[in-house]
C-alpha cells in the first residue's frame, strides 16, 4: 500500500467536495487531527479527519445526556469521517467549542480564494502587456519563479505572440517544470521562428537563417532546409 504523506491527504480533501454529515445533512469541515499521546500509540490514523461541527446535529445533543448517564462525564459525540475510507464515525468533545481551535477549513478557504485572486490579478497584467506589445514584461513573468501556475502558463502562450528572436536565449536557459508550459514554451518559440525566418541550429544552437545549409557560428553542414 502506498504511504500517503500528510501533503497527499491534505491536497486531496482541499480539492474534493465536503462530505455530508449523516445525521443532520450538514456539509462536514476540514480537521486537522491535534497531536495526541495515547499510550497504545495508535493516534489518530491520519492527519486530517472532516468533522461535523453542527451544534444541532442530533448524536450531538443527544449525547450530553447519554454521557453523563452512562459515564457522569460531561462530553458528547462529533461525528466524524475519515477523508481516505469515508468512514463514518464518531469522537468525543468536552464542551461546545471543543476541538473547534482545529478547524482548517477556513483557512483552506481564505487561502485558496486569495491564490484565485493573485491569479486573476496576474492574468490581467499579462493581458495588459499583450496589448502593449511589452515582451520584456512577459518574459519577466515567465522566467520569475513566484509566477503562479496559470498564469505562467498563459506567458508561455503570449511570449511566442509579441517576442523577438531576443526572447529565445532566456527562455531556453530556463529549466520550466510543468510539462504543459514546456510545450506551450516549445509552440511560442515556434512561432517568433516562423515570423522571423528563423531556426536554431541543431549543433551550437545559434540562431540561423531557416533556410541555411551550413551554420554560420559553428560551420557544420545542417539537414535540409524544409521547404515552406
Ligand atoms: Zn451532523
Ligand atoms: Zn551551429
Amino acid at each position: 500500500m502506498a504511504i500517503l504523506t500528510q501533503d497527499d491527504v491534505y491536497n486531496k480533501m482541499v480539492n474534493e467536495k465536503r462530505p455530508v454529515c449523516p445525521h443532520c445533512g450538514q456539509e462536514m469541515v476540514i480537521w486537522e487531527c491535534p497531536p495526541v499521546s495515547f499510550s497504545d500509540g495508535s493516534g489518530w490514523g491520519t492527519p486530517f479527519l472532516y468533522v461535523c461541527f453542527n451544534d444541532d446535529c442530533p448524536p450531538y445533543l443527544e449525547g450530553w445526556n447519554h454521557i453523563m448517564e452512562h459515564y457522569a462525564n460531561v462530553a458528547s459525540y462529533r461525528c466524524i469521517c475519515d477523508p481516505m475510507s469515508g468512514k463514518m464515525d464518531s469522537m468525543p468533545v468536552f464542551s461546545r467549542d471543543g476541538g473547534k481551535g482545529y478547524i482548517i477549513d477556513e483557512e483552506v478557504k481564505a487561502r485558496e480564494e486569495a491564490r484565485k485572486a493573485a491569479e486573476k490579478r496576474g492574468l490581467g497584467k499579462i493581458e495588459v502587456y499583450h496589448e502593449a506589445g511589452d515582451a520584456d514584461a512577459i518574459l519577466r513573468v515567465l522566467l520569475a519563479e513566484k509566477t503562479l501556475p496559470k498564469v505562467r502558463l498563459k506567458a508561455a502562450e503570449i511570449i511566442g505572440e509579441v517576442g523577438g528572436l531576443d526572447v529565445i536565449e532566456p527562455i531556453r536557459n530556463h529549466a520550466f517544470e510543468d510539462d504543459q508550459v514546456k510545450e506551450r514554451v516549445e509552440a511560442s518559440i515556434e512561432m517568433i521562428h516562423k515570423r522571423n525566418y528563423t531556426k536554431e541550429c541543431p549543433f551550437c544552437a545559434e540562431i540561423i537563417k531557416a533556410r541555411a545549409v551550413v551554420c554560420k557560428h559553428c560551420g557544420k553542414d545542417l539537414p535540409e532546409a524544409k521547404s515552406a
